[in-house]
């Protein structure tokens, strides 16, 4: 299938490992210019360079620490001048502390309106303007299955996925009449760095070993495995590509099945 996404521009933030740079390496092999964006600008260097290796297409890294509002306009802004556009946002980042209530305080939760729902906010306001300029802009935000149900010890994305569910259920109907699509793929347990330090908390809290914490989680999932990052990504492709170009405000569970709620 032609995702028709060749020589067009996406800025995926957090992108330096996991999700994120699966999601970069899924659309620069569908022909797009690649902006990748995170902090710790040597690994995320090392990250461009690898997807432009890959795939023989243009990455750009600009470094972003999705906690700092100017930070975030400045690397858009970088993405227009490097490229002349920007179609494609993927809106990403570290994911919140876990923990349940009592073990959450103050800092947690305002690093988690920042790092989470805040970020999305600042990184649509910056890439509006182009992706409006586009005709056929695309938001995709990484959230999480906790959209849909809430996930133990993880009380944060509980409340901070379904906050930004509403945003873009929102800016579907607001941005619509702009050609802008606005989704969010939710995944379940993917194999990424971010999967091993829940695990190591799970294990932790329930006094169990990694391994165990693991193989529980594996046992949860109807396909039996974690996911692979690069089925997160291919789902990513499609929701930026023309042939979603009538899904809109919509939460794509990607998951191996394991979600019960509708
Ligand atoms: P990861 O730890 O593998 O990668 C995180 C990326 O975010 C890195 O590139 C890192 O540099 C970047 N980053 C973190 N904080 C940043 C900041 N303040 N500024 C700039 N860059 C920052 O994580 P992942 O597994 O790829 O997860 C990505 C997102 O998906 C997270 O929000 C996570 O909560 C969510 N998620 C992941 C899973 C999973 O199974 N892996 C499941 C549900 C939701």
């Amino acid at each position: 299938m032609d995702l028709g996404l060749s020589g067009r521009v996406a800025f995926v933030a957090a992108a330096s490992k996991g999700l994120g740079k699966a999601a970069a390496l899924a659309l620069s092999a569908e022909g797009m210019k690649v902006v990748v964006a995170a902090r710790g600008e040597a690994t995320l260097r090392a990250a461009a360079q690898e997807i432009a290796t890959q795939t023989g297409g243009e990455v750009e890294a600009v470094a972003c620490e999705l906690l700092d509002g100017a930070a975030i306009e400045a690397a858009i802004a970088a993405t227009v001048r490097r490229f002349g556009r920007l179609d494609v946002l993927v809106a990403n980042g570290g994911g919140p502390r876990p923990g349940g209530f009592e073990a959450l305080g103050e800092d947690d939760w305002r690093h988690a309106i920042d790092g989470t729902l805040l970020s999305t906010v600042r990184l649509v306001r910056a890439a509006l303007p182009h992706l409006r300029a586009s005709k056929r802009g695309r938001v995709i935000v990484i959230t999480s299955t906790s959209t849909r149900e809430p996930i133990a010890g993880l009380l944060l994305s509980n409340v901070m996925r379904p906050a930004i569910v509403g945003l873009c259920k929102t800016l579907a109907r607001e941005l619509g009449p702009d050609g802008i699509t606005v989704n969010n793929v939710a995944p379940g347990s993917f194999d990424t760095d971010r999967m091993t330090a829940v695990l190591t908390h799970t294990a932790q809290t329930h006094g169990i070993t990694e391994v165990e914490a693991r193989a529980r989680t594996e046992a949860s999932i109807p396909l039996g495995r974690l996911g692979r990052a690069e089925e997160l990504a291919a789902a990513i492709a499609f929701l930026a590509s023309e042939r979603a170009s009538y899904v809109s405000g919509q939460t794509l569970l990607v998951d191996g099945g394991r979600t019960g709620a509708y």
